[in-house]
Formats: structure tokens, sequence, C-alpha cells
């Protein structure tokens, strides 16, 4: 099997190197204490393809575009081939899954390869998700199927591209092994296609790996992996006089986990599963399960059919459960500082650093210069109120918001009425056309070029959103043996501020078949 680099890619294993693990490689499902991670060979599949290639994310990596969709690429990124340097492994972690403590979980599915070095001196880790058991599974089978791998290979670059921090997605190889699953959780289990989705990050350390050695009582190793995240991935990191250096990187998390809220926010995400398993400690989107977008505007929406009674995980509920997330992260990290109380000093960093993104976020999406106090806080709280009584689209909305500002546009554009889910009754389409009103009046009150409020408003305000119909129409296209779908979403969703050729296709608001149909509204965490 050839490849076409130079040199073949070596790796680096800073972690392992680092780390006492648990050298067996064996798979048998157990808890592993004092130990960080488990090493583990991924289970060779019978026939890999490469369907999907991240030209971006290979770029980090200064890999060229594979020729050959069975070739060596395809070998390395099934995990049927090593690369020189490359010391598989399995992270151990636990988490809080809705609102508990769930004891050892690990990654039970995804194996990290190691590091790559690129040109410019960044690390990169590698991890392949779906390629077979490790010390992790419990009794699952460690594999991935492709409408889940899909939606994660897509999302991750989606993300990426809407200026969200993110795990990014290199490649997606169907295996040509099938893998059981039952979707629906209702006895009736099916063989899917399964599939291995190639994820990068600097790293993939959750709030979990914390937490697990906290619950152990292992310190000493609490100790070493905090020492090590920070030197390795906030080295800029620098306390003021008096501070422990741990409160200072916690106040750092608590910051990043902020902003991320924020984004998802903006863009209309719902990650679905916000256990503490998985929150990046780098605050980067990670794990693509049930996750969803709102079409319509419904701050209490979840796509997370395992959540539908409680709705932990919905829209609007996400930047508390970030700070609930936090309060578990500083409960792991008590040990290493002299007053633990002072963690919960970062709880008003949290808070702050989400009320001041929100208002900048804000304000960009609705095109002001600057945030009026209270006048304008009642402006965007009557807007939540206009919305979500319209069953609107929320990504439709914004867009169709700088046409409202043509001196001459009164009442509400074709545009805008693109939007409405549901055309309005009077009182409703009165109430919208008031808001409309005020808000014109708020926007030309600045006396700003109008162009240059256009332009700010449509690098916040995405013409294009990965919606979770689109990826299905995409899988459902696949069955058929059709993969244009597909690679036309991963072309659209490179420039989803951009009104193109390629975007237009995908930006209509969500049809109505779509509203209750499985994989599209709702999603299990069958995957
Ligand atoms: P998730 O809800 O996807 O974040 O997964 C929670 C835990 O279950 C993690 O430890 C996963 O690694 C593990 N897991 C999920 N699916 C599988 C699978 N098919 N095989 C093995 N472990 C899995
Ligand atoms: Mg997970």
């Amino acid at each position: 099997m050839k490849n076409r680099h130079s040199n073949t890619p070596t790796m680096e294993q800073r972690f392992v190197t680092h780390f006492p693990g648990d050298e067996s490689g064996s798979t048998l499902p157990r808890q592993t204490p004092e130990v960080f991670y488990s090493l583990v060979k991924p289970t060779p599949v019978p026939s890999p393809q490469i369907l999907l290639w991240s030209e971006d994310a290979a770029a980090l990596l200064d890999w060229p575009r594979p020729l050959d969709r069975k070739g060596w690429e395809a070998q390395v990124l099934a995990g049927n081939l090593e690369l020189p340097g490359s010391r598989p492994y399995a992270l151990r972690y636990g988490g809080h899954q809705f609102g508990h403590w769930a004891g050892q979980l690990g990654d039970g599915r995804a194996i990290a390869l190691g590091e790559l070095k690129n040109s410019q001196g960044a690390l990169w880790e590698l991890q392949l998700k779906g390629a077979g058991p490790t010390a992790y599974s419990r009794r699952a089978d460690g594999r991935a199927v492709l409408r889940s791998s899909l939606r994660e290979f897509l999302c991750s670059e989606a993300m990426f591209h809407l200026g969200v921090p993110t795990t990014r997605a290199l490649s997606l190889v169907t295996t040509g092994e099938p893998v059981l699953r039952d979707m629906f959780y209702d006895g009736h289990p099916e063989l899917e296609a399964g599939a291995i989705t190639t994820r990068l990050a600097p790293s993939f350390i959750r709030f979990g790996n914390f937490e697990i050695l906290t619950a152990s009582g292992e310190v000493e190793n609490l100790k070493r992996l905090a020492d090590y995240t920070i030197a390795t991935h906030f080295p800029e990191l620098l306390p003021p006089p008096g501070e422990s250096l741990y409160l200072t990187w916690f106040k750092e998390i608590s910051r990043r986990t902020a902003r991320l809220m924020v984004e998802w926010l903006r863009v209309g995400f719902v990650h679905g599963v916000m256990n503490t398993d998985n929150m990046s400690i780098l605050g980067l989107t990670i794990d693509y399960g049930p996750y969803g977008w709102l079409d319509v505007y419904d701050p209490g929406f979840t796509p997370n059919t395992t959540d539908a009674s409680q709705k932990r995980y919905r829209f609007s509920q996400q930047p508390g459960i970030g700070l609930w997330n936090l309060a578990r992260l500083a409960e792991a990290l008590a040990p290493l500082v002299p007053d633990p109380e002072a963690l919960e000093g970062a709880f008003e960093v949290y808070r702050e650093t989400f009320a001041d993104s929100y208002q900048a976020m804000m304000r960009h999406k609705l095109g002001l210069s600057s945030w009026k106090g209270e006048a304008d806080d009642i402006l965007l709280r009557d807007l939540d109120q206009v919305l979500r009584s319209t069953e609107m689209d929320m990504t439709l909305f914004y867009r169709a918001l700088t046409l409202e500002l043509s001196p001459s546009g009164a009442g509400i554009s074709a545009a805008m009425r693109e939007a409405f889910y549901f055309l309005p009754n009077e009182k409703l389409e009165a109430d919208m056309s008031a808001w409309l009103a005020r808000y014109r009046e708020r926007v030309l009150a600045e006396g700003r070029p109008i162009d240059k409020v256009k332009a700010m408003m449509n690098q916040a305000n995405p013409y294009f959103i990965l919606r979770n119909y689109l990826v299905q129409e995409a899988l459902d296209a696949l069955a058929r043996g059709d993969e244009t779908v597909c690679q036309e979403l991963l072309s659209a969703l490179r420039t989803p501020y951009e009104s193109n050729a390629v975007t237009q296709k995908f930006s209509g608001r969500r049809p109505e078949w779509a509203r209750q149909k499985p994989g599209c509204s709702d999603l299990s965490c069958s995957s």
C-alpha cells in the first residue's frame, strides 16, 4: 500500500509518554484505576473506503487529497494500518450524565492515534471514532453507524466554518462491516452500514478526565493531569500575584465555555447531550450526537429523544448547564487549591463573560454599533416574544432583517414572509410589523451607512445552516448510491454566510415533511 507523502508522517506521543497507562491492550470491560488511558489497537475492518474528505482539515496536517479512495489513507484512517510512532490509546474519564454521577466512562469507541506536527509546528491529535472496542466499551461494540458518523463529520466542519470553536473532522471512511443498532430503542435492532470518522483537535481531554481522578481519590494524578494540561494547552496563563495557577486556569476554562454557549445561541445550535464527559477542557464543541438546530425559533427545543421529558439540554438552558458543568469541574479541581471556595469566584467570571459576549453577539445580529442599556434590553425581550408567538425560522428571520432596513421598507418583506412556518393571524402580523418598525427606527437613528450595517449583520447571521433534514436527505441519497448531496453539502458548509450557487440550494426553511421525521426533528442517542 503506497502513500504519496514524501515522508510517511510520524506520530508524536506526548500524552502516552507523559502518563502511566494500562498497557495490557485488553478490551475486557473493566475499571482502570491509577492510569490515564488504556492502550488499544483499532480492530481492522474488511473494506475501508473514503466517502468524505475535508480539504480544510487535511490542510492542518499538510495531507494531500487521496488519489485512491481505497488506498493508503483509507487503510490508515480505518485503523487497519499504523503510522510510525503511533501508540493508540483510549482515554479514561468519568462524567455526570443528565445530572447524575455516572462513574467511569472513557473512550468506548474513540481511539487516539497520537499527534501529528504540521509544517507550522502545530500538533494535532488524531482520533478514530468507531474503530472497535476498548477497555471502556462496556457491553457496546465500539463501532459507529454511517448515519451518526456523517452527522458528526459534516457538523464539525460546518461549525468550524461558522466560526464556532469545535473539534474537526478529517475523513469519513465506510468500513464494509455492518453494525447492529436498535435506532428507536423499541426492540427492533437492524443492521446498518458502519463507518469511522477521523477527528482532529489539539486535545480531546474533557471535564470528565479530571472528575474521575477526584472521584477515585487520585489527587496526585489529578495534579499531574492539571499540570500537563496547563503546560501543554494553556502555556500563556500567568496568575496575578497571590492567585493559584489552577484558579487562573479554571477562570479561563469558564470564559471559553461561556463564549462557546454564546456561539451556540448565535447560530441556533443545540448540542443535545451536555454531559460533563462531553465538555471539552479547551472550550470546543465536542461529541456530535443527537444535536440539532433551531428551525422554528423555539428556545425550549431539544432534538434528543432521550431528553424529551426533562428537556435538560434544551436550547435556552445550555448556558445554565454550562455553568452547572463548570461547578462539577470546580468540585473535581478543589483538592488542588488551598481555598476551594475561591473556585466559585470563577462562576462570576462565567456569568460576566456570558453577559458581555451575549450582548455583543446580539448587537452584531441586530446591526447595532452600541447597546443602549435598558431600552435595547426591552427591544430584545420583545423580539423574543414576537418570535416565540409566530413560528418563525430563526435563521431566515435574522437574514431577512437587513431587508427591513431600507427606508421605504414599510411592512413585512417577502423574504421575511419566507421565514413563517404558518401564516400569522392579523394580531401576530401587527405585532411583528410593530416590532420591525421600532427596530428600523433604532438602527436608522444611529445614522450609519446601511451597507456597513448589513455587512456587520451578515457576518453574524448565517445564510445557511446544516439543518438536520439536509443531512437526512444526504443519507437517503447515499442509500440510493448517490453521493452528490453529501458532496454538495460539504461544499456549501464552507461558505455559510454567503448566498451563492452552492448555498442557495440548501438555504430554504425546513420542509413540512421533516417536521416530525426521525433524524430530522427527533434523534435518539443510538449511534
Ligand atoms: P456519548 O453519549 O456518545 O457521549 O457516550 C457515552 C459513553 O458511551 C462514552 O464513554 C462512549 O465512549 C460510550 N459509547 C457510546 N456508544 C458506544 C459504542 N457503540 N461502543 C462503545 N462505547 C460506546
Ligand atoms: Mg461522549
